[in-house]
């Protein structure tokens, strides 16, 4: 898959996208990711993408012209899935959300700034607006690094046990059970016996009745999603 991040500030991207499994990701072939710097397609002298908001309003706004001219261009040279904007008032980003998007082919992410971003460019050149959450940030490059490792580490293979993303929080509605490693026992505190019994339907068993206990507790609302 493809995803194309266009940015007024690239270096921010740069460590969430080359390390870890989202690299490991890039360097096996299976996911392509371009950030783009928005003022390469600024016609002004100085690289300006942005200007003061009509209406007597604070700030600045991102203008549609250098915008328009990079979806053209990404768009001219393949179709895109969906052309994605960040936005505080967008659709909950959740896992359902990133199952959805790791199966589309092409992506485009707009990370807005300032004040955010003309408002045409929403009603005539997105096709979704997405959230992280209800806070505001500088702008909308974390929450399209979020959203890339979130969609990356879904594709087959990304993960060297593909089975490992499908057992983690939300898929099935449900958190995950609690994880152990060595040692055994650790200021008196031990690993539950059961993990250490080598019967793997017990432990599969003991791991859901656990999932759905901390879903009870810490999240009792996903249980009653459908
Ligand atoms: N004036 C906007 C508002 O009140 O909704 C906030 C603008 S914010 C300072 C600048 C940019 O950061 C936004 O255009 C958006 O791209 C990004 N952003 C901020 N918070 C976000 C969030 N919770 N989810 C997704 N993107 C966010």
């Amino acid at each position: 898959m493809r995803i194309d991040i266009i940015t007024v500030l690239p270096e921010l991207l740069e460590s969430p996208l080359n390390h870890s499994i989202v690299k490991r990701a890039q360097d096996k072939g299976l996911a392509e990711i371009h950030v783009h710097n928005l003022r390469d397609y600024s016609t002004d002298k100085h690289r300006r993408v942005d200007d003061y908001p009509f209406g007597f309003a604070a700030g600045m706004v991102l203008q549609i012209e250098p915008i328009d001219r990079i979806l053209q261009h990404l768009k001219s040279q393949r179709t895109y899935d969906e052309v994605i904007y960040t936005s505080p008032d967008g659709e909950p980003f959740c896992q359902k959300v990133a199952n959805q998007l790791s199966l589309q082919e092409n992506l485009i992410i707009l990370c807005g700034h300032y004040k955010g971003i003309d408002h045409r460019i929403r009603e005539h050149l997105i096709t979704r607006e997405i959230s992280i959450g209800d806070y505001v940030l500088t702008g909308g490059e974390l929450p399209a690094a979020i959203m890339t490792d979130a969609i990356v580490r879904l594709i087959p293979g990304a993960i060297g046990d593909e089975t490992s993303a499908l057992s983690d929080s939300f898929q099935d509605n449900l958190l995950a059970p609690p994880v152990y490693t060595r040692p055994v026992e650790y200021n008196g505190w031990r690993v539950p016996d059961i993990l250490l019994s080598g019967h793997q339907a017990k432990v599969e068993e003991w791991q859901h009745q656990q999932s759905l206990e901390r879903t009870r507790l810490l999240r009792p609302d996903l249980l009653e999603e459908e």
